[in-house]
């Protein structure tokens, strides 16, 4: 493109909250055949909120927090948290534990405790297993959150909760383990499942199937859970087998690579530190507004709005200022 058609281009995207890092990556977005949107904090607000909490051998549809509030008749909850329910001390647990931690799903733990009136204890010995969940001495006891790896590695069966676990990430929630190991014994316990939610922006859906009409394959890739990920997957409109789950922090890069290994050109799109390495070995980097100033750092693309239909803008304006010239 002419010095002066990049210019226009450039400045009709900051008009519309699309900021392009120079002039080639102005020119590469048209390009773009394959969008791969991270979910959490993008295709989703990233806002998690506590939903459910379970203990095992308790009714396996028991505990969900919403209905309790308004369950007049449910004398396991009282106002004043003077009865200590099973479930109330499984949330106590796994909240004391999360408190060492800044994850979003650990911030939602945290606030859910707090709000049911829940005194937490202070966690020592805390340690975060990026991808997995936490690990903290609680009480003098080793309580663990976190998924089903990160309890099979510190040898207890997440099996009695598979059923619940199943259901809840169904339902498109983030489930997770709480097992505590007793202070001097080899055995730890599975003590019970918590979740967190999150919802999908309003345009997610929008900008996916805008992208699909323009003939842009659009994928989704995430370190969350295939089952949560799917339900997610579905409400926006991505296709099952476009979906890369279960992908750890560090292999997020990796799994873009392999993407474009076949010569397919993408965009990837996130928000998080997570994100940073993705974002620099894609075609084009795209980070969402409100991500960490390391995403921003590492993107060809800024969309200073939250909004996921801007990934379409982006490409729309890269393809309207090359056409122009020809
Ligand atoms: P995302 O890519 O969605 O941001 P992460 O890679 O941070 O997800 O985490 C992947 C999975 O590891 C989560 O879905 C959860 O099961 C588990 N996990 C991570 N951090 C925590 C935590 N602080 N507490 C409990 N589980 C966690
Ligand atoms: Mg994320």
């Amino acid at each position: 493109a002419t010095p002066a058609a990049t210019m226009v281009g450039t400045t009709i995207g900051a008009q519309n909250g699309v900021l392009f890092k120079g002039g080639d990556v102005l020119e590469r977005a048209k390009d773009v055949d394959t969008v791969v949107f991270d979910k959490t904090g993008t295709l989703t607000r990233g806002e998690m909120e506590l939903t459910d909490v379970v203990a095992v051998g308790e009714v396996p549809d028991g505990g969900a927090v919403a209905e309790r509030g308004d369950a007049a008749t449910d004398d396991s909850a009282t106002a004043d948290g003077s009865t200590t329910t099973a479930e109330d001390e499984v949330l106590r647990l796994a909240a004391s534990a999360e408190r060492g931690s800044e994850h979003p799903l650990a911030r939602a733990i945290v606030d859910g405790a707090e709000a049911r009136g829940l005194a937490l204890a202070d966690p020592e010995a805390f340690e975060n297993v990026p991808g997995h969940g936490v690990r903290a001495t609680v009480e003098g006891d080793e309580v663990l959150v976190g998924n089903r790896k990160l309890l099979r590695d510190a040898g207890v069966d997440p099996a009695p909760a598979a059923e619940t676990m199943e259901r809840l990430e169904r339902e498109g929630k983030t489930a997770m383990l709480v097992a505590r190991i007793p202070a001097g014994a080899d055995d730890g316990e599975l003590l019970g499942v918590v979740a967190d939610a999150d919802t999908v922006k309003p345009s997610a859906k929008d900008a996916v199937s805008q992208l699909r009409d323009r003939g842009v394959d659009v994928m989704m890739i995430t370190g969350d859970n295939e089952r949560t990920a799917r339900a997610v997957a579905e409400r926006v409109g991505i296709d099952p087998e476009n979906v890369r789950a279960g992908v750890l922090p560090e292999d997020k890069s990796d799994a873009v690579e392999a993407i474009q290994r076949d010569g397919r050109r993408a965009m990837m799109v996130g928000d998080g530190v997570n994100d940073a390495p993705a974002l620099a070995v894609a075609y084009v980097g795209t980070a969402i507004g409100s991500g960490t100033d390391v995403a921003i750092e590492a993107a060809d693309v800024t969309l200073m709005r939250d909004d996921p239909l801007d990934v379409v803008k982006a490409i729309r304006v890269s393809d309207a200022t090359l056409q122009k010239i020809k």
